[in-house]
């Protein structure tokens, strides 16, 4: 990006979920506001209509393996099996077409062996702001502060459209994203 365009990108991980991801999509669609979200394969059987709204409306999907599997207690071919699972279940939903494979492992851990075997296939993505919103004890206005203090161009945000982050998440990302357009903050989705 330009060095004059001040731009984040904002990502969801564990979804796509039925009690959840709509209510992120409907902030994110009244703000304008792209996003990427890092999909359980799992969910994305059990929940194709949420997977394919989050698409349909612009956003980019990412893969999150098929259980939240922790790579450092699998082997490597299990964890790239689950990779290649949520692969499957993604191109499923989105009719073969996938354009990028983006990743990112649960917990940002994996053995080195697995981050070199993936990084053949997919282009992989921590985070540089973890706003904790999983945390029950973390409230909107703490959040909003976390955001404040880590941000910078470039940054990755990670939220989580989970029914354990819901109640923290859901009030704070308003606040959130009004506060990065005050910024002059662009939202773009990773590719
Ligand atoms: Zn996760």
């Amino acid at each position: 990006m330009s060095a004059d365009e001040k731009a984040v990108y904002l990502t969801f991980d564990d979804g796509c979920v039925p009690e959840v991801t709509p209510l992120v999509l409907d902030i994110l669609l009244h703000y304008g506001v792209r996003a990427t979200f890092f999909c359980v394969g799992d969910n994305l059987l059990k929940y194709p209509e949420v997977f394919q709204r989050m698409v349909n409306e612009g956003h980019i999907p990412g893969n999150h393996t098929f259980h939240h599997v922790p790579g450092l207690r699998v082997s490597v071919d299990s964890y790239i099996e689950e990779v290649g699972m949520t692969d499957k279940q993604i191109e499923k939903n989105l009719s073969g077409h996938l354009n990028h494979h983006l990743f990112r492992p649960p917990y940002g851990r994996f053995s080195y062996k697995q981050k070199r075997a993936l990084s053949r296939t997919h282009k992989i993505f921590l985070w540089d702001v973890l706003t904790h919103d999983y945390n029950p004890r973390y409230t909107p206005d703490k959040i909003l502060s976390i955001v404040k203090t880590y941000t910078r161009n470039g940054s990755i945000i990670v939220f989580h459209d989970s029914i354990k982050a819901k109640n923290q998440m859901l009030p704070a990302l308003p606040k959130v994203i009004e506060y990065l357009q005050q910024e002059g903050y662009k939202f773009k989705t990773l590719n």
